[in-house]
């Protein structure tokens, strides 16, 4: 396999372990054939949730006959990238004030509509689809001991609201002693509250791709492509792989981080970050045999301490164990981070960062009494965009090839919806704005200008 010290991000061997891949499914070495298929109409590059997404939607909405061929090419096992090393917090957010000034509100509430449908469309995925991946819809809260981070929630809520007055029923800020009590978080004055949601990413979308891959969606894994060429006269690219070649009709590049490392002309506008998440389990009390919850419900999730210099973000799963990430703070300052694609080590700065975390922050958990323990931790790579927008749709002057990536650490609520737009493109040859995916997030020739400098 190709190695991190090449000039350009592509996945590295023997990753660290995150706690969602644990117990991997029979799909993650999969390979539907043994041998490579060297032509294919289409041609996804990369198995995370918006390779497997985008595939998932091309089979079930193809009413071609017979339908297209789909081969999907992963590097390492299956969601072995940023989905299966997340934090499993399905959040809707909202753009800030500088995208606001800089694109207008229209185009920004459109971006918050768009992330609030995924809690229907991602609920109703996994009923229709019978997949188990503890699916919890819960209430969010987004805390802060600060107060102009108070006023910075008010104000940018206000501005949607203004806009468009039925967000008043989803999102709350709560100020004051009420927000310590209602969250339960130390010290905090302000707690921005919503709907979300939290899973087991790598169980949805092992189960969406064991749904592909039985619908005909010739899977490969342990397959880097290395190198993508040109076009040939029958209208095919050409792909390089460490197996050999493949010539696609259409390619989606459903790549991240790493996308730079097959499109020299991302290089530096989707960059690769490194980031931390850990797994924490809680010691049931001698008392009562129950696992310490925090906050106002067993299952509610918390955004902790932003926007300053960075946060962190944390679940609490069904079985009592916590995921947390985040712990940018320690590092975020020097640089380190960005840039970086190596997730087979951790981030030094921020070791022994979520040692006694809960007990540092909630105000239920009691020294002497209650027991945490940081049972795993990993790192992933997130793609980051200076514009903080991914990039879908058309490659700019590539015909036949798209993309779909830069989710800044924040695909969850994004990536299903936009990969339904996207194939909506590939097969009906709809134009982007014939689509339901935020204009703001189409990949044009311009945004490909708007670089990080690194
Ligand atoms: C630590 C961490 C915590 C996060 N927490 C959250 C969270 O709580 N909520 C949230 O909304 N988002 C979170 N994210 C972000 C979220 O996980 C991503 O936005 C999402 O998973 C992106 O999916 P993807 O398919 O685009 O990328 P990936 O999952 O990274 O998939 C890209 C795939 O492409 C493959 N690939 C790359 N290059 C090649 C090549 N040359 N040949 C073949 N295959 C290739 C890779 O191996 C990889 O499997 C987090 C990310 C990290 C790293």
């Amino acid at each position: 396999m190709t190695q991190s010290h090449l000039p350009f991000p592509v996945p590295v061997p023997n990753a660290t372990i995150p706690f969602w891949r644990t117990n991997p499914h029979p799909l993650d070495t999969h390979r539907s054939t043994a041998s490579l298929p060297q032509k294919t109409d289409i041609l996804i590059i990369g198995a995370g949730y918006a390779g497997i997404s985008t595939a998932y939607h091309l089979i079930t909405s193809s009413s071609s006959s017979p339908p297209p061929s789909i081969v999907l090419l992963e590097a390492r096992e299956i969601c072995s990238g940023a989905t299966g090393r997340n934090g499993g917090h399905l959040r809707p957010s909202v753009p800030f004030p500088e995208l606001i000034e800089k694109y207008g509100i229209a185009a920004c509430l459109e971006i918050v509509l768009f992330e609030i449908a995924h809690m229907d469309a991602m609920k109703s995925l996994i009923e229709k689809e019978g997949i188990v991946c503890d699916f919890t819809l819960t209430g969010g809260h987004t805390v802060t001991k600060d107060p102009a981070t108070v006023e910075f929630m008010k104000d940018v809520l206000g501005r949607y609201i203004a806009e468009c007055p039925d967000l008043a029923e989803d999102y709350t800020v709560v100020v004051g002693e009420e927000a310590e009590k209602q969250s339960g978080v130390k010290g905090v004055i302000g707690d921005w509250q919503h709907e979300v949601a939290h899973l087991w990413p790598y169980k949805l979308f092992a189960g969406l791709l064991e749904i592909c891959v039985k619908r005909g969606v010739n899977l490969q894994t342990n397959t880097a492509v290395l190198k993508s060429g040109g076009r040939d006269e029958e209208g095919y690219w050409g792909f390089e792989t460490e197996r050999g070649d493949v010539r696609a009709k259409k390619v989606v590049f459903a790549t991240n981080g790493y996308t730079a490392g097959l499109l020299p002309e991302y290089k530096d506008v989707i960059a690769p970050r490194k980031a931390l998440c850990t797994h924490i389990v809680v010691k049931p009390s001698a008392e009562d045999g129950k696992v310490k919850r925090m906050g106002n419900g067993w299952d509610s999730t918390y955004i902790i301490e932003p926007p300053l210099g960075g946060f962190d973000y944390l679940i609490q799963r069904p079985d009592g164990g916590v995921v947390v990430g985040g712990a940018n703070r320690t590092y975020k300052e020097d640089g380190s981070g960005l840039g970086d694609w190596d997730d087979s080590s951790m981030i030094k700065p921020a070791e022994g960062y979520f040692e006694g975390y809960l007990e540092r922050y909630f105000s239920t958990f009691k020294k002497g009494e209650d027991e945490e323990t940081v049972d795993m931790a990993w790192t992933g790579i997130q793609g980051h965009t200076p514009d903080s927008l991914p990039h879908i749709g058309a490659v700019p002057g590539k015909e036949g090839q798209f993309i779909i990536a830069g989710f800044n650490g924040h695909g969850m609520p994004v990536i299903h919806l936009s990969s339904k737009g996207l194939v909506e493109m590939i097969v009906e040859g709809k134009k982007f704005e014939e689509t339901r995916i935020p204009k703001l997030y189409e990949a044009t020739k311009e945004r490909l200008g708007v670089k990080f400098v690194l």
